[in-house]
């Protein structure tokens, strides 16, 4: 979920890629800054040796975690003839906290139903929910026995079938029921295969150009919200 919406997350930054950030940004500063406080930093901790060549051993615990990352800074830095330290991440060669963050940040593959979750006008608990259930991620029955946290994994809606996502989202027959509704006033094809394949299917046919392109987003997420709830209830 820590990862931005076109890489399949909710678009929250995780607290410890930005610590790490942060960290490269304080050492950074330390090395590069003629301030009062890096002129400070640099008198009491280094003596007479360079800031750059600082064993974590020397450090408090908060300045550790700051020479853990010393390496990454190493390895971005360049240093001009006139002196002055190129931060290398950058285009311009200022050290940015958004180029650090990049850097220690976990890579994402490109979410291709991103467009279809986040939409302008797009519903935050309803998005959340639809990206959770495309992701596998709900507490469904089935998920709920895997982690022994219950005994029985029978769908509340049918009580016919294991309840697992597929099943839950249009293959059982209350949900079957509503998307074939949904179906139909949306004018697509009225069978029903996954939760993946028809939100696809929605993204294909309702293009920006379409009118209905918010209506189509909204009827899916809305769909999937609602079948939840009547889980749930
Ligand atoms: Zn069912």
């Amino acid at each position: 979920m820590y990862k931005p919406k076109l890489g399949g997350g909710i678009g929250l930054r995780s607290v410890f890629d930005i610590n790490r950030a942060a960290s490269i940004k304080r050492f950074w500063n330390c090395c590069t800054s003629t301030s009062v406080w890096a002129t400070w930093m640099q008198k009491h901790y280094c003596k007479n040796l360079s800031m750059w060549k600082l064993l974590s051993t020397l450090w408090t615990h908060i300045w550790k975690d700051t020479a853990n990352v010393r390496q990454i800074a190493l390895w971005h830095r360049h240093q001009e003839d006139s002196g002055i330290w190129v931060w290398t991440a950058s285009p311009n060669g200022q050290f940015s906290f958004f180029s650090a963050w990049n850097i220690v940040r976990s890579p994402s593959q490109p979410f291709d139903l991103c467009n279809t979750v986040w939409f302008p006008s797009h519903s935050p608990k309803m998005a959340c929910c639809l990206l959770r259930a495309l992701n596998d991620r709900l507490l469904t029955a089935g998920r709920l026995k895997h982690f022994s946290v219950i005994d029985k994994d029978t769908c509340v809606l049918c009580s016919n079938e294991p309840e697992t996502i597929q099943h839950l989202f249009f293959s059982c027959s209350y949900s079957a029921y509503i998307w074939s509704l949904c179906k139909l006033k949306l004018g697509l094809d009225p069978s029903v295969s996954s939760l993946q394949a028809e939100a696809l299917n929605v993204q294909e046919k309702f293009s920006k150009k379409n009118k209905c392109y918010v209506l189509a987003r909204l009827v899916l997420g809305g769909a999937v919200w609602h079948i939840l709830e009547g889980k749930i209830q």
